[in-house]
Formats: C-alpha cells, sequence, structure tokens
C-alpha cells in the first residue's frame, strides 16, 4: 500500500472512530461477489483488510448471502467454502431468504447501529448506503483493495459532532437555564468591578516600610507651649483657693449662729431670776 493511501486510511478510520465510534476488530459484512473478486485475483484478504483498515478486523456474511452464493454454482464453490471460515451473522429471513443486498440493507438500517464496514462489488448497494452515514465501504479494483472516501452524509455528520464538542455540555447549559438570568448578569458585573479595583495604584505593605521620624518642634512653639501649661496650673490652683475661702466663710457663718443661740439662753436665764 502506497504512503499517500495509508495516510489517507488513517485520517479516514479516525473520523469513523471519533464521530461513530467505530472500535477493533472492525466488523466487515462480506459479500459474495467481493470474496469471489478476492479468490479470482488470489489475494489474501483477510491480511488485505487488516492493512487497509489500519487495524484487527472481524470478517462476517449472512445466511441470506450464503444461500446467493450456493445459487451460482460449482464456478462459485470455492468462495461458498472461504465464506463458510468467516462468523455467521443472524439475519431476520430465516424461513424465507432474500437477496444479499436486501438482507445487508436490513442489517445496516437508518443509521447503521452496529457500526459494520460493507465490502461489495456491487456498485447499487453501495451507492444506496453513500446514503447512509457513517458505513465504510470497500470494494476490489483490480486487485487493489480500495476503502470509498467518506460519502457526503458522512461529512455532514462529522461537520455536526465536532461542532457539538464546542458547545458546553448539556449539563452545564441545563444549570444554567436554571439560575436567573439577572443574578448571572450580577455575578458577571461584580467580577469586573472587583477586577477593576485590584489593577488600580497599588500602596506598599505599611509592615514593610520605616516609621518616618518625628521632626523637633521649633523653639516658640515650645515656649509658647509651656506657657499654656503653667497658665493651666495657676487657673487650678486658683479654683481650689477659690473653694477653700468658701468653705471657710460657711463655717465662721455657722459658728456665728451658734453663739447667738447661746447668747439669748443666757439672756433668757437672766430674766427668769430677775422676775423670780
Ligand atoms: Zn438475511
Amino acid at each position: 500500500m502506497r504512503q499517500k493511501r495509508s495516510k489517507q486510511y488513517k485520517r479516514l478510520m479516525a473520523l469513523y472512530s471519533t464521530s461513530f465510534g467505530f472500535r477493533e476488530p472492525y466488523q466487515i459484512l462480506v459479500d459474495g461477489n467481493f470474496l469471489y473478486m478476492a479468490l479470482r485475483y488470489k489475494m489474501n484478504i483477510c491480511d488485505q483488510l487488516c492493512n487497509v483498515m489500519l487495524g484487527k478486523t472481524k470478517q462476517m456474511y449472512t445466511s441470506c448471502t450464503l444461500k446467493e452464493v450456493r445459487k451460482q454454482g460449482k464456478d462459485w464453490e470455492e468462495t461458498e467454502m472461504e465464506l463458510q471460515k468467516f462468523e455467521q451473522r443472524r439475519c431476520e429471513h430465516r424461513k424465507k431468504a432474500v437477496t444479499s443486498a436486501e438482507c445487508l440493507s436490513s442489517i445496516i438500517e437508518q443509521d447503521n447501529p452496529h457500526n459494520y464496514c460493507i465490502a461489495t462489488q456491487n456498485e447499487l448497494l453501495r451507492e444506496s448506503f453513500r446514503n447512509v452515514p457513517g458505513v465504510p465501504l470497500l470494494y476490489i479494483n483490480r486487485s487493489v483493495l480500495i476503502v470509498e472516501p467518506p460519502s457526503r452524509a458522512t461529512l455532514e455528520i462529522v461537520k455536526k459532532v465536532e461542532f457539538e464538542k464546542t458547545l458546553a455540555p448539556r449539563n452545564e447549559i441545563k444549570f444554567l437555564k436554571k439560575i436567573n438570568s439577572d443574578t448571572i448578569i450580577k455575578g458577571e458585573n461584580e467580577i469586573i468591578k472587583k477586577k477593576r479595583k485590584s489593577k488600580g495604584f497599588k500602596r506598599p505593605n505599611p509592615l514593610s516600610c520605616k516609621k518616618k521620624k518625628a521632626k523637633p518642634l521649633p523653639s516658640f512653639l515650645t515656649s509658647q507651649n509651656n506657657k499654656n501649661n503653667n497658665n493651666n496650673e495657676d487657673k487650678i490652683s486658683n479654683k481650689r483657693k477659690y473653694e477653700g475661702e468658701f468653705n471657710n466663710e460657711i463655717k465662721d457663718s455657722i459658728n456665728n449662729k451658734e453663739t447667738e443661740i447661746h447668747s439669748n439662753k443666757r439672756k433668757r436665764k437672766r430674766k427668769k431670776t430677775k422676775a423670780e
């Protein structure tokens, strides 16, 4: 296999695995006409399939395909024998067999749910499968095994899957829908404000700075202060003196009253004795 083609197939299989979930061993439904052609060119089909698919493969056939091969006569005996070496895939046509093309179409359905690859020389069948996204198609062209490039339907799904990968996960979308849109906007505004604040001028850490030494005051200010202090002290002492004088006056008045009372008593006693 040429390098250019192997690179193409590598990209192709990566596309099928990432967008459609194809995994090894790749399941290949083999049509009778495909195997007949491979034997005609004496191809080791199992090895060639592994080379082309860049991984392990599992070749399969249906009972309908086998019955169709048997109908072909002696020329196809070898094909019948080789086909039976593969794994049989059950189909829905046990009671009444259909053509191989119809049988394969019923398995692939609308979206190839079991991720099968189809190997067939039937051009019409391949054309119908091109409308189904995610179906790798193989055929033999002059003793060379070919994997068809992805169909338009396949590429459309690939684009869709890639676009969905860029979106937020479904759980996150549900969560965001639950939250009120106003609160989200408020939250965003707060975040913006915080960011703006942080961008402002940064002051140095005060703990890391040295303390400024206090400058000595000029002499005239200090003298004034002393004067003020002295005035205050004088005011306090005057106040105390005044309070002391006031107290002495009260005491004197009380003493004077007491002496008046005593003198009055003595006068009354003298009057009483004169009267007797
Ligand atoms: Zn069938």
